[in-house]
């Protein structure tokens, strides 16, 4: 229910939105990208831009912090007013590389407004997350009714090498009652959610040899197998018929609350007419709940290359996306197993396991997520705030529930389904930004203990 408050601190949202637009822009025209072989010395621009916008936004005390190996993080702190709690607000400042530039249709870090949405490399993922931090603490002139903390990473798109360390190392520094990761999405534009469902993930190399050289294809094909075709038929028993995982032992979550009509799958996902979806079960259960396995490489002569020989060894990467619940030791055991055992032709079969991460579930029961849907409520005009989950994995959050376990865990984003996060023409919503940064700003005021409010 809205409060005379919610239009008080809505109205100060947008009395500082301008402000806080300018500093989005600001932030997008420094090209953070944090990949190896990429100008770090814009990293560390970035940061020390991100702190100046916060001591800019009445931020007290402002520090740029790294651990050994790691880039520039921004932490910045309120303390709490007596008796109220400790808001963490997380976002991050590095970028994903731009990519084939000729896919952009404006200058990728030159932000740009094209009808209703701002254009530009981060102008979503995340430096519109780092600017609803900004106008939340800005709608307060720098004085929330609860403590603040802001921690905004600077190495997120690079898989967060040094965050497990960098949050032991400054657990003290960053210790919060509630966690707002500000890195995710809305369900749909005029719809908001929070995300409280993530796949893990497990991959793997497998690696088949049939022969110790290659060999003339006429001379010993239909007699001697290749390795090329022995490891496609291998690939292939990843999945049945209809394109379900066929890897025994896998854990499935069962269904969700939420459906996605197939039409808007079509549209986002590009997939072409024509095309049958694969696996069964609702479309949000078999991309939020159940696995999904994926051949996302294989090493084998290019067709350029490609003579007349039976191929001696061949090597694919597979990648496969856990269910929450899924224990992830145990689902890289079940994959290496499944392709130990299904190798035809007595070919040798070499597996290597890759790398692991763990999905996650958050229990989103509670005054405090009482509170969010409460503050989404009121910021999208009365829409009810979904439960989702998402198909990827974010493995910083489940890094954020064992360094602070007992505090409650809000994964929310300024991203739309339109918003082309690490694609080209990367864009953000603007009137689902407002309304991100109001319901930031509408959270903090109710997690005010009642005297503060
Ligand atoms: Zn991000």
């Amino acid at each position: 229910m809205s409060t005379p408050r919610d239009a008080d601190v809505t109205a100060a949202v947008d009395r500082v939105l301008p402000e806080v637009r300018a500093d989005l822009e600001r932030l997008v025209r420094v090209p953070s990208v944090a990949f190896p072989g990429f100008d770090h010395e814009q990293v560390r621009r970035s940061a020390e831009l991100v702190a100046e916008l916060c001591r800019d936004a009445g931020v007290p005390d402002v520090q740029i912090l790294s651990v050994e190996g790691g880039q520039p993080a921004v932490v910045g702190r309120i303390p709490a007013p007596p008796g109220a709690p400790t808001v963490l607000l997380y976002a991050h400042h590095d970028v994903q590389p731009v990519g084939d530039e000729s896919g952009w249709n404006t200058a990728a870090f030159e932000p740009t407004q094209q009808g209703e949405r701002l254009y530009g490399r981060g102008a979503a993922d995340d430096k519109a997350g780092v600017a609803a931090h900004l106008a939340a603490i800005r709608a307060f002139d720098g004085r929330p009714p609860v403590g603040v903390t802001l921690f905004i990473e600077g190495e997120e798109e690079c898989g967060s090498p040094t965050l497990e360390r960098f949050l032991h190392e400054y657990a003290e520094l960053l210790t919060a009652d509630v966690l707002v990761l500000a890195d995710s999405g809305n369900w749909d534009v005029g719809t908001p959610a929070l995300t409280t469902s993530l796949r893990g993930l497990a991959d793997c190399y497998v690696e088949v040899r049939t022969l110790e050289h290659p060999v003339h294809s006429g001379m010993y094909g239909g007699v001697v197998p290749d390795a090329l075709t022995t490891l496609c038929r291998l690939l292939a028993t990843l999945h049945d018929e209809q394109g379900t995982v066929a890897v025994p032992g896998l854990h499935e979550a069962g269904p969700t609350g939420v459906e996605m009509p197939e039409k808007r799958l079509r549209e986002e996902s590009s997939v072409l007419d024509g095309v049958q979806l694969v696996g069964t079960g609702s479309i949000t259960e078999r991309n939020w709940n159940k696995p999904a396995v994926t051949v996302i490489g294989i090493d084998c002569p290019s067709v350029q290359n490609a003579s007349n020989t039976l191929v001696a060894s061949a090597r694919a990467k597979i990648s496969m996306r856990l269910a929450p619940g899924q224990d992830p030791e145990a689902a890289m055991a079940a994959l290496l197993e499944h392709l130990r055992t299904h190798v035809e032709w007595g070919a040798s079969v070499t597996v290597t396991r890759g790398e692991l991460g763990a999905p996650y579930q958050i229990d989103a029961t509670g005054p405090v997520f009482d509170a969010a849907r409460d503050a989404f409520r009121t910021a999208w005009d009365g829409a009810a705030p979904v439960d989702m989950g998402i198909g990827g994995s974010i493995p910083f959050v489940a890094e954020f529930a064992d360094a602070f376990p007992s505090a409650a865990i809000l994964v929310t984003g300024v991203e739309d389904p339109d918003a082309r996060a690490h694609g080209a023409n990367e864009s953000l919503h603007l009137g689902e930004w407002r309304r991100a940064c109001v319901a930031e700003a509408l959270l903090l005021a109710k997690l005010a203990p009642a005297s503060e409010r």
